[in-house]
């Protein structure tokens, strides 16, 4: 069948005006035309609005879909973790069932690909019947403990998520030592993907430089003995980025404190970086967003990432878009294709999403009122394949 909407967003090419695509039964596209070129086909069904590829959403946290409407806004990183621990115990029934609802609500919501973190096999059941693709990212950390031991479990974690996409990933700077870096490091695979959550706090950065601020704080708290890389006058980035492994995609996620030094110092060191941004999440939590403006001229790949409900009011794409629209002025074109593309390059799926072109089968995402590209409170989201 052919469908047609005002605009229709190739992403790997330049928009076109009432064009027109056609789509094979199995939701593959068949073609990609111009208003021009599509002269003469009959019975070609016009949406008002736009069309869109699926959306990727780089960084969530199925398993702690139960959390949602329990956590307090603003808090800080070292606030949140804290509730996180408090909460997370939960029956397994509620924790499933609070899975499967944010996985319809994903998918509803135009996302058709989600690179998840995951610390427990709890949530295989609910992507392995799923309509979204899952790459799960097999989370560690420890910083006080041996690192063997955690990286066996990880990998008896990975095997049992098979056939599901897998790789063992660092949770964060702050939370795994450099042992465990050069474990993680031993795992990966060439067709791997990596991800790690990145100066999310200014704690975070403290900690590294001077071995103070709240998450020297918080480790004081915890009667956890700061180490090496602690009061080193590097940041965080400087202590982590060096420790993985050059040869995979890396997602950086949140960003929130990445400077200017910091790109030049990751461009240097690493050629197959994505920086994630999870701008909702970034404003429950710490009440602040990244340098996007940086991060933009430097001509990062950026992805987007809703983060979990434990940090977020939901888990939509489009809603990251919005923000970034309005607190800093990013064109619709441009937040598309992060939310698009890049993200499935990350994931190394851009063969089958990302992009409306022949022979991929990316979703097909219908956006209304959003006029001249304005996302809003009367902007709808409609998945039509
Ligand atoms: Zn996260």
């Amino acid at each position: 069948m052919y469908i047609s909407a005002n605009v229709v967003y190739r992403v790997n090419n330049t928009p076109l005006k009432n064009g027109v695509l056609g789509i094979n039964e199995d939701g593959c596209i068949g073609a990609v035309l111009t208003q021009e070129e599509a002269q003469g086909i009959e019975n070609i069904q016009h949406y008002d609005g736009v069309l869109v590829p699926g959306f990727i959403n780089t960084h969530c946290h199925l398993e702690l879909s139960h959390l949602r409407q329990k956590i307090a806004e603003k808090t800080g990183l070292t606030g949140f973790i804290k509730q996180i621990l408090s909460f997370r115990q939960q029956p397994e029934e509620e924790i499933i069932s609070a899975m499967q609802n944010a996985d319809a609500e994903m998918y509803e919501n135009g996302i058709v690909a989600v690179g998840d973190i995951s610390n427990l096999l709890i949530s295989k059941s609910v992507k392995l019947n799923s309509k979204i693709y899952y790459h799960t990212f097999v989370e560690v950390f420890g910083f006080n403990r041996p690192s063997e031991p955690i990286i066996e479990q990880a990998l008896n974690l990975k095997k049992e998520f098979a056939p599901l996409k897998a790789s063992i990933v660092p949770h964060a700077p702050y939370s795994v030592s450099s042992s465990l870096f050069n474990e993680i490091e031993k795992v990966t695979n060439e067709d791997d993907a990596l991800s790690i959550h990145n100066q999310e706090t200014i704690g975070e950065n403290e900690l590294f430089e001077t071995g103070t601020g709240k998450f020297a704080d918080f480790f004081a708290e915890l009667g956890i003995a700061q180490n090496d890389a602690h009061n080193s006058s590097k940041n965080s980035l400087n202590y982590h980025l060096p420790l993985l492994s050059k040869e995979v995609n890396t997602l950086l996620v949140h960003n929130t404190f990445s400077s200017k030094a910091d790109i030049d110092f990751a461009k240097k060191e690493h050629q197959k970086l994505y920086w994630c941004l999870c701008p909702n999440a970034n404003l429950y939590i710490e009440n602040t967003l990244p340098d996007v403006d940086v991060l933009k001229t430097e001509r990062l790949k950026i992805t987007l990432g809703t983060d979990s409900l434990a940090s977020n009011h939901q888990l939509n794409i489009l809603s990251e878009m919005q923000t970034l629209q309005e607190h800093k002025s990013i064109s619709f074109e441009e937040l598309l294709k992060w939310a698009t593309l890049n993200g499935a390059e990350f994931l190394g799926i851009e063969s089958q999403y990302g992009s409306f072109e022949k022979g991929k089968k990316p979703g097909v995402v219908l956006i209304s009122n959003a006029e001249n590209g304005i996302i809003n409170k009367e902007t709808t989201i409609k998945r039509l394949f």
